[in-house]
């Protein structure tokens, strides 16, 4: 990305389990620190390994109250029970200096915004099936029983708004799916055809 060009949202969706942190780790630390992640604010309690600064900003629910009524958030969202937000203060201080910013956010949250981000990119990954996230879910060993229960149920839901996204990108292998994700943001040359994207999509949510 050259360094004249204004900077610019990178939106990242996914349902739980599609592989998306591990593909937005690489791509940032690919990037020579022209593209950071934007690091919200939750009501989530921090997950073994986690740290408040580097993951989120972990939070009680009257402090996210408090900032949401300072407008202190670029979106907000309630996913799995927990508030989740983007910090104005935070994407604000590195669009200014000219970095490139990823957020990382739920469908809802981008709803919120899509109008307004026009010169930015969205992009909605997708797992190959939905019994491949549920072993991915299982296997990496995050979260409870229940809590996958809760995550695989809201999976069909989250992908009807995929379409709404700017790329909808299959995770099958992690280095294709990496290439054709620098591709995007690095404005490469890239074959992409949505209607192809939007056929596994579909048959995802039969
Ligand atoms: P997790 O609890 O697994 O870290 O995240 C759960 C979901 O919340 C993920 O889909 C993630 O993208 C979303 N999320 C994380 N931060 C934000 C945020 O600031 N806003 C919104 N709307 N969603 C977020």
């Amino acid at each position: 990305m050259s360094s004249r060009a204004k900077a610019r949202l990178i939106i990242f969706s996914a349902p739980s389990g599609a592989g998306k942190s591990s593909l937005i780790q690489e791509v940032i630390s690919q990037s020579s620190g022209n593209i950071q992640l934007s690091i919200s604010a939750t009501t989530r309690p921090p997950r073994t390994g986690e740290e408040h600064g580097r993951d989120y900003f972990f939070i009680s629910d009257e402090e996210f109250n408090e900032l949401k009524k300072q407008n202190s958030f670029v979106e907000h969202a309630n996913v799995y029970g927990y508030q989740y937000g983007t910090l104005r203060s935070f994407v604000d201080e590195k669009i200014e200096n000219n970095i490139n910013v990823i957020l990382d956010i739920d469908v809802q949250g981008f709803d919120l915004i899509r109008n307004s981000i026009k010169d930015d990119i969205s992009i909605f990954i997708i797992p190959p099936s939905i019994s491949e996230l549920e072993k991915r879910l299982v296997s990496r060993g995050l979260d409870s029983d229940e809590v996958i229960k809760k995550r695989l149920k809201n999976v069909k839901t989250e992908l009807k708004y995929a379409e709404l996204y700017d790329y909808i990108i299959l995770n099958d292998q992690f280095e294709s799916t990496l290439n054709e994700l620098t591709s995007i943001i690095y404005n490469e040359n890239f074959n992409y055809n949505k209607e192809t994207n939007v056929n596994l999509l579909k048959d995802l949510l039969d």
